[in-house]
């Protein structure tokens, strides 16, 4: 092409500003006050230390072998159900209006295993969840309530040591009884501290919460506040005989 051996304009500049930029006349005279960063050689750096695990859950599930169908299944969590708020002003009026235990469908007769070692501290105490119940007290001062059993526990007696899975009785039904073909499960509570605050046993047992639950068990939801309470790990503390904490104006389901 006619202009072939020239150089175009638009490089010209570049080639100006490419000049300019080595040139050590354009260097800034405060360059030696910024050049102040540590050197660094290139070497890889050091790993970031690895994160402390968090400590496994101290306690064990109530029963043996794997969840399903036909063994056990968690039926209720612990918290603001739908069906605790239903019950809310019933059954669980003295627990907040809140379900404050976790219920475990099986079938009446099923070993009931401790959760943790302990001292059992109760056969047929006064802690409710009818007909028969037996209480541990645990080395970290927090108790474990075994509901609804079929029998007076033939297990153990009061002040009887017992290891984690050891049976502490036979799971029953809280509705019929007798025949054990209404709502037969166990109800567990975990009590922290004494006998006057139930918690939240999800975080404190070792067991895929998700996969034992057969099915969606909803938690109520406060129109007004929709994020609260929603996770099976975080449900609130209560405290027996304390005011109601879900009587919400406008709820889902209603
Ligand atoms: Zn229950």
């Amino acid at each position: 092409m006619w202009w072939t051996g020239l150089i175009p304009r638009r490089d010209l500049y570049r080639l100006a500003v490419a000049a300019a930029l080595a040139s050590p006349l354009v260097v800034p005279r405060f360059a030696a006050a910024t050049q102040e960063e540590p050197f660094d050689p290139g070497l890889p750096e050091e790993p970031a230390p690895t994160p402390t695990p968090s400590p496994p859950p101290p306690y064990r599930p109530p029963f043996g072998g794997d969840p399903g169908p036909s063994t056990w299944y968690v039926s209720q969590w612990y918290g603001n159900t739908v069906f605790g708020y239903r019950s809310r002003r019933g059954l669980y009026v003295e627990g907040q209006g809140i379900h404050f235990g976790v219920d475990f469908s099986a079938p009446c007769g099923t070993p009931v295993l401790a959760i943790g070692p302990g001292q059992v501290i109760a056969v047929d105490g006064g802690y409710g969840s009818p007909p028969h119940n037996v209480v541990v007290r645990h080395s970290d001062g927090n108790l474990s309530l075994y509901g609804h059993l079929v029998e007076r526990s033939q297990d153990v007696s009061y002040g009887q040591e017992v290891e984690a899975g050891d049976v502490v009785g036979r799971s029953g039904d809280s509705t019929a009884r007798r025949t054990c073909d209404g709502n037969p499960h166990l109800h567990l509570e975990i009590r922290k501290g004494g006998r006057r605050v139930a918690t939240n046993p999800v975080p404190l047992i070792d067991l895929n919460w998700e996969a034992a639950a057969l099915g969606h068990l909803p938690f109520a939801i406060d129109l007004a506040n929709p994020r609260q309470w929603q996770s099976i790990y975080h449900q609130p503390d209560i405290t027996f005989g304390g005011v109601i904490i879900n009587d919400y104006a406008r709820v889902w389901p209603p």
